[in-house]
């Protein structure tokens, strides 16, 4: 059934969606999180199919849709069943991409967007550093001006396509005496692989298909002609994504539960135990009754704030409590699926495990549940 905010047109690239995906990239998963690395051709085929620019202009090789069309692959992306894929492929659409079209030069465009789009360049953003995550004014990698351009050195970490990235949108400070950046202070770059480089791959929990990594900066030359937006003004950018990246997280955990529920019912029928199948014992149905009432709680705040994005508010209140309400809430509905399928949700050849393992990151990513407590608490 369609559900307001999306209408047939979303419904039918949902399909579209969920056939790709299917095909060409689930039965790869277990593969790609073994080998902690999903092939960068995965970019390649999400682009031939114009999964990597729904709601970029057609002059730039994007397919002119808007949020709603990029909502429908953010929710998507969870039949992969891989959360590293998904998630190197969100940090370049949700993450890399925006502040280039929304701040970049028609010339910074030009290079960067629309190869990005034909899935020609990877990108990633790099702005939490060791000594800088939720604290982002704090950061302290630094772009000394010299002739043409900045010279940057300092060090970002967990930086998501850290490795495999060809661009990294890169938070460096550039105001002040040389001290952390402070609101004013935060200018953005993009920085292009290449000489004074250095990624070293970090192993993690989950999303382990993604190549997460720390960042090294020695002495790179970048060309003025990079700066993306204005001088010190970046944290306007940094804000200017927050919200959509917020709902991309919200929408993804969405997406992740509703199958979750769906696989973990139709286990919980299969499976026999004393004598019937799972679900007709009472305490597991109330447990399955709760599952699909948190996911569709979980779906009702996220549409509820996407509808009021796409109108044009700024729902910063209500997209702050759609991060919040869903992150841990689909780390433990995953948690009890795993419960539901026993032993067998603890071995490897079960969704559930990975799943679990995946979903942990949601509370600590884009901003962690602490830090949305503090946006609602002065917000109230
Ligand atoms: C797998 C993965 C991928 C990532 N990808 C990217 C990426 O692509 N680009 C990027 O720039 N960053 C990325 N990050 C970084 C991520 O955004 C940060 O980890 C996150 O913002 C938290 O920062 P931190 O880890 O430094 O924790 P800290 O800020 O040190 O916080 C530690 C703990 O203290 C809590 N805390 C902090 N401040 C307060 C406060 N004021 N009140 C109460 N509690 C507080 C936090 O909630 C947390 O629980 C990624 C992280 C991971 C793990």
């Amino acid at each position: 059934m369609i559900q307001p905010p999306f209408t047939d047109e979303h419904e039918q690239l949902r399909e579209s969606v969920r056939g790709f995906i299917d095909r060409e990239l689930a039965p790869h998963a277990q593969a790609w999180e073994d080998e902690e690395w999903f092939p960068n051709e995965v970019f390649g085929k999400l682009a031939g199919q114009g999964l990597l620019g729904l709601k970029y202009p057609e002059e730039y090789g994007g397919q002119g849709g808007g949020y709603l069309h990029e909502a429908v692959l953010c929710e998507e992306l969870a039949r992969i069943g891989s959360g590293g894929t998904a998630a190197g492929i969100g940090a370049h659409v949700n993450i890399a991409t925006p502040p280039v079209w929304r701040f970049g030069t028609e010339e910074q465009k030009q290079r960067y967007l629309a190869p990005a789009i034909a899935g020609e360049k990877i990108g990633a953003l790099g702005i939490t550093e060791p000594g800088a995550g939720s604290d982002v004014a704090s950061i302290s990698t630094r772009a000394e001006r010299v002739d043409g351009g900045w010279v940057v050195n300092g060090e970002k970490t967990y930086i998501t396509n850290g490795v495999r990235a060809d661009f990294i949108v890169t938070a460096v400070v550039t105001g002040g005496d040389g001290r952390a950046g402070g609101h004013h202070g935060i200018s953005f770059l993009i920085v292009d692989r290449g000489e004074g480089v250095e990624s070293s791959a970090l192993h993690k929990l989950g999303w382990q298909a993604s190549d997460t990594a720390s960042i090294a900066y020695q002495d790179v030359f970048v060309p003025e002609q990079n700066l993306l937006g204005e001088m010190n003004e970046g944290f306007k950018l940094i804000m200017a994504n927050f919200q959509w990246e917020r709902l991309a997280m919200s929408l993804g955990a969405v997406g992740a539960m509703r199958m979750a529920v769906q696989r973990t019912i139709e286990f919980a029928r299969e499976r026999t135990a004393f004598g019937r199948p799972l679900s007709g014992h009472q305490a597991i149905r109330h447990k399955l009754a709760d599952l699909s009432a948190r996911a569709y709680a979980a779906q009702c705040v996220t549409y509820d704030a996407l509808r009021r994005f796409v109108a044009g508010e700024d729902p910063l209140r209500e997209v702050t409590m759609a991060k919040l309400l869903t992150q841990r809430a689909c780390y433990e509905l995953m948690d009890e699926c795993l419960q539901i399928h026993g032993g067998a949700g603890y071995m490897r050849e079960y969704w559930t495990e990975r799943a679990v393992r995946d979903a942990r990151l949601g509370p600590i990513g884009g901003g962690s549940d602490e830090i949305m407590r503090e946006i609602l608490g002065r917000l109230i």
